[in-house]
């Protein structure tokens, strides 16, 4: 019996399972906080897989989702803002020269992408762009059945596309990028920076509270007809329907996959999104084979993705 472990590897804590190569439930699956006193996260990620080996199966492959940009070529991950620690290290060679079988990098948008690709909502389609729009905004691009990955594997940042020179600080620094006017972060700051110039809400809000008024606050808030709430959501939606058209002349997809936190507030935005989409696109041509979709594998899609990447990497076909 042939299997392969997924692995994704979180600020807060690290997950996986092991899968025999014809199923999507687990053999066995485990989770374990990313740090621990006198222990390195390599050493626990160590520790995490040794706890999914399968008994009396063959590991074909182990795939790792990691929070950071990846570079393809080495599976080295350069950056991991969330994890420091894990910055520069050759993740995929040192478990592979740990357990002796071939082991995979990726960053974790472009997996969930080909998560929702090979398993959720972007099955059965060749173009897609996934994004996934939370505390940041993710993404990943999959064209003619490819993975879209770059000379170093960075390509399809796609929260960082430039929308407004002078608008407001992104994540990474640089001010007007779709990160810093359409994710969580941006709404609930937004929010916050309304209220505080005195615009009426049912939302309760100290402003000098440091901390971000929560996602779900404002989305209730909508849903109960507060009119400072639905712009909030519509602002983001305008500004992700411009990029949207950016990506359509880009990318021509024939699915948007929206993953995140914020997508489960999709009815909020949806017809302003789409109305912006319109109103921006070159040719109505680029929507005649284009829907959007809302991902479908929640919080297991950063396993599937990276079951998805060591299935594909050792050669088998899927399910
Ligand atoms: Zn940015």
């Amino acid at each position: 019996m042939i299997t392969h472990i997924a692995v994704d590897i979180g600020g807060t804590r690290m997950r996986a399972a092991s899968y025999t190569s014809d199923n999507l439930t687990p053999i066995k699956v485990n989770r374990i906080k990313t740090r621990k006193k006198n222990s390195t996260p390599l050493k626990r990620l160590e520790s995490l897989i040794t706890s999914v080996w399968p008994e009396e199966a063959e590991v074909a492959g182990i795939g790792i989702a990691v929070p950071g940009p990846v570079n393809s070529a080495t599976g080295v991950i350069e950056k991991a803002p969330n994890i420091p620690e894990l910055s520069g290290l050759p993740i995929a060679s040192n478990m592979q020269a740990a357990f002796n079988v071939p082991a995979f990098l990726g960053n974790d948008a472009n997996l969930a992408a080909l998560g929702e690709w090979k398993f959720g909502a972007g099955r059965g389609h060749h173009h897609i762009v996934y994004l996934t729009i939370s505390t940041g905004i993710g993404s990943g691009v999959i064209i003619d059945d490819q993975l879209l990955s770059g000379a170093r594997g960075f390509a399809s940042e796609l929260g960082h596309t430039m929308l407004l020179p002078d608008g407001p600080l992104c994540s990474c620094g640089v001010r007007g990028h779709l990160e810093g006017l359409a994710s969580g972060t941006a709404i609930a700051k937004w929010v916050a920076e309304q209220i505080s110039k005195g615009v009426e809400t049912s939302i309760a809000f100290d402003s000098s509270n440091q901390e971000l008024i929560p996602g779900i606050v404002i989305a209730e808030a909508a849903q109960n007809g507060d009119i400072l709430a639905r712009q909030a959501f519509k602002r983001a939606g305008r500004y992700l329907g411009q990029a949207i058209a950016d990506f359509l002349h880009i990318f021509n997809p024939t699915v948007l996959v929206l993953g995140g936190g914020v997508s489960q507030s999709y009815a909020l935005f949806a017809e302003t999104l789409y109305e912006t989409i319109k109103t921006h696109v070159m040719a109505p041509e680029f929507l005649e084979d284009f829907t959007i979709a809302l991902a479908e594998l929640g919080d297991d899609v950063g396993l599937m993705g990276a079951l998805a990447l060591a299935r594909e990497s050792t050669g088998l076909s899927y399910p």
